[in-house]
């Protein structure tokens, strides 16, 4: 393939994130090694957690659909490309064996019709693995409205799937991607989990059906919903489809229109949905008590801290005690630190020392526990509250380091909250 086709293909893909990371662009300085590039290679996390290349590229960014956000949508004037399923597959192979990339993300713009691109990209996925023998991670983009037998065949060969939400509404949906519609992003993300779970039950366990899973994107800010709402579908999704994570990609005005802001949402909006989206999955907490439908997530502090100190009735809980859902509800107590909490109490009385070890952000805990009935922070609620705020702020302008204690500014990347 040549680098124009090349370049216009890796690029068009960027903005997708629901493979995990893209988009940033850093030249290599005398001395250094290495390129960051805005499109091509990107990174994904396998299930036992290594982190991998991929190839991220797309079949075509010729659309029929009219997405008014997308820069590729039908209407708009850029440079048009599409590669064949060989040529694909060749690139993916020398990528391959240059050690560039272990596996691949293929999406594609929905040229012709929406069973030509999904069978393209089928194709391609089935060539791989039979004619060319790879054997490495494929992540395959759904296209909505394909038939449901190319989906089959789709997983039955990719690792990974999946269908983008793009918008948090219906209602948005409609005016914003009007050829899309819910039906069409959803059903197919129930189709797969419905095989799954029969292919599972049917081989006991034995054997692959998307190994990986389903992923989805869900673009924030670009319509009004509040993250209450975008919380609640995220939840159903994760309930209904088994999902391995939703990605939520923080607005940014790439295509100007009357029906779209002209601002960027903001990272830190991103990162706050990221940090709910942890308490979800992981410490037992429901959409519903993280932000009313119609709230936002707050910035001053992450949803963690603003869920206890709206609930200051369940606090101070004792550490050598407490049951393993309220200790998961403490700030400053992250799973890993739950899980230590629950085993070293099993063999004596905690001290608050101790708690330092079990890696507890012990300035934000300290409010919210008592260790063998003592208290170690502040009564002064509105002092609390600005001494979270506080110490949020400067974590988030500290550079992270592999080797700190676990804090505010990595908590959406590793869940720790
Ligand atoms: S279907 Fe919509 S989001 Fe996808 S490439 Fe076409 S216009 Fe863009």
């Amino acid at each position: 393939m040549d680098a124009e086709r090349l370049k216009i293909l890796t690029e068009s893909a960027k903005y997708d994130v629901s493979c995990s990371s893209s988009g940033s662009a850093r030249a290599n300085k005398k001395g250094g090694l290495g390129n960051a590039s805005v499109g091509g290679i990107c990174h994904s996390f396998t299930p036992d957690g290594r982190c991998i290349s991929l190839l991220k590229i797309l079949l075509t960014n010729k659309c029929i659909y009219n997405c008014l956000y997308c820069p590729n949508r039908a209407e708009a004037d850029v440079p048009r490309a599409e590669a064949t399923p060989d040529e694909i597959c060749e690139l993916v192979m020398a990528f391959y064996r240059r050690n560039y990339i272990e596996g691949l993300f293929l999406s594609s713009a929905v040229a012709k019709n929406p069973d030509y691109t999904m069978e393209r990209l089928v194709v391609t996925a089935e060539k791989l693995r039979k004619e060319y023998r790879f054997n490495g991670y494929i992540h395959l983009k759904g296209i909505p409205y394909a038939d449901p037998l190319l989906l089959t065949r789709a997983a039955k060969t990719a690792d990974r799937m999946s269908y983008n939400v793009e918008l948090p509404s219906a209602k948005s949906l409609k005016l914003l991607a009007p050829q899309k519609t819910r039906e069409s992003l959803l059903l197919p993300m129930k189709q797969l989990a419905q095989q799954k779970s029969e292919y599972a039950a049917e081989h006991k366990g034995k054997g692959k059906f998307l190994p990986a899973g389903q992923t989805t994107q869900m673009i924030v800010g670009a319509s009004p919903e509040a993250d209450g709402q975008i919380l609640r579908l995220s939840q159903a999704m994760y309930r209904k489809f088994s999902l391995k994570r939703v990605y939520y990609s923080s607005y940014v005005p790439v295509v100007r229109h009357s029906l779209l802001p002209d601002t960027c949402t903001g990272l830190l909006r991103e990162h706050r949905l990221y940090q709910a989206d942890w308490l979800i999955r992981f410490y037992g907490f429901t959409a519903e008590e993280i932000a009313g439908e119609g709230e936002n997530l707050p910035q001053e502090y992450d949803p963690k801290c603003a869920w206890a100190l709206k609930n200051l009735q369940f606090f101070p809980v004792e550490i050598n005690t407490a049951p393993l859902e309220m200790l998961l509800r403490v700030p400053g107590i992250g799973t890993l630190g739950a899980y230590k909490i629950m085993k070293a109490r099993k063999f004596g009385t905690l001290r608050f020392e101790d708690l330092a070890r079990m890696r507890v952000v012990l300035k934000r805990a300290k409010h919210f526990i008592t260790c063998g009935g003592k208290f170690y922070g502040s009564e002064n609620v509105s002092a609390v509250r600005n001494l979270l705020a506080l110490e949020e702020h400067d974590s988030s302008s500290e550079q992270l380091s592999m080797f700190s204690t676990l804090d505010t500014s990595a908590s959406a990347l590793t869940g720790q909250l």
